[in-house]
């Protein structure tokens, strides 16, 4: 079942260890077929090295797990609600990438500094609660509806702001699909360490002028995007 899928998924969460964002099996990627409403995720704990296409579990909407042997990911009821509340986002990723994680433990936003940021998040990244005692009782749910409802009350669009800090705990990145919320989350990585190091080399430094940040955003995305060779 979902073969591609799970291949697709499988070379995704493989990423992880190449591009240096996970320490033993501290992350999770997933992906989704919307026209089945299945998502297939990397089983829980499992060495990156172990790993292989058909250790990858297949769940349903509903959390159902469809087929695999292997437990799902610990966070995999996170990357549920977040297809359920973001229908048109295709892949989910987890990491304790350090960078990232470092902002996140330090329960701030990352506010934007220069157009590597402008270029693939409109935005700050933002950075949700700590979740109080009673809702750690569904942790992994309820830190997917604290994304999503964090999104609504800032009224934030998750194709343009395409990744979330969770305070105390580290990042959510999505995309349209596995491979691009892979990709993000190696954006998000970059982004947050040249954050860091720029309020290291001046505490009093300013985001960088909206009006830059527009035109680095909407040159790549939206109607009038001309970067690349999409255009042509
Ligand atoms: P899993 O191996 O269960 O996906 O957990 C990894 C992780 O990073 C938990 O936050």
């Amino acid at each position: 079942m979902l073969e591609e899928l799970k291949k697709e998924v499988y070379e995704a969460n493989m990423l992880l260890p190449k591009y240096g964002l996970v320490t033993f099996t501290w992350g999770n990627v997933s992906g989704i077929d919307r026209e089945k409403g299945l998502f297939v995720i990397k089983p829980s704990g499992v060495d990156y090295d172990k790993l292989t296409p058909d250790d990858m579990v297949v769940m349903d909407l509903e959390g159902n797990r469809v087929e695999g042997t292997l437990n799902p990911s610990s966070d995999t009821k996170t990357h549920l609600i977040l297809y359920n509340r973001f229908p048109k986002i295709g892949g989910v990723v987890h990491t304790h990438s350090p960078w990232a994680t470092s902002w996140a433990q330090a329960g701030r936003d990352i506010p934007c500094y220069g157009t590597t940021h402008a270029d693939y998040i409109y935005g700050s990244v933002p950075c949700a609660r700590n979740l109080n005692e009673e809702e750690l009782k569904n942790y992994e749910w309820n830190t997917g509806v604290l994304i999503a409802d964090l999104f609504e009350e800032r009224k934030l669009d998750p194709m343009a702001v395409p990744c979330v800090l969770c305070k105390n705990h580290g990042p959510f990145t999505w995309g349209k699909d596995a491979h691009e919320a892979v990709h993000n989350a190696v954006v998000l990585e970059e982004v947050a360490k040249m954050a860091a190091r720029c309020e290291m080399i001046n505490p009093d430094v300013k985001e960088a002028p909206q009006c830059l940040q527009d035109k680095h955003y909407l040159r790549k995305h939206g109607p009038g995007a001309y970067y690349g060779q999409g255009n042509l």
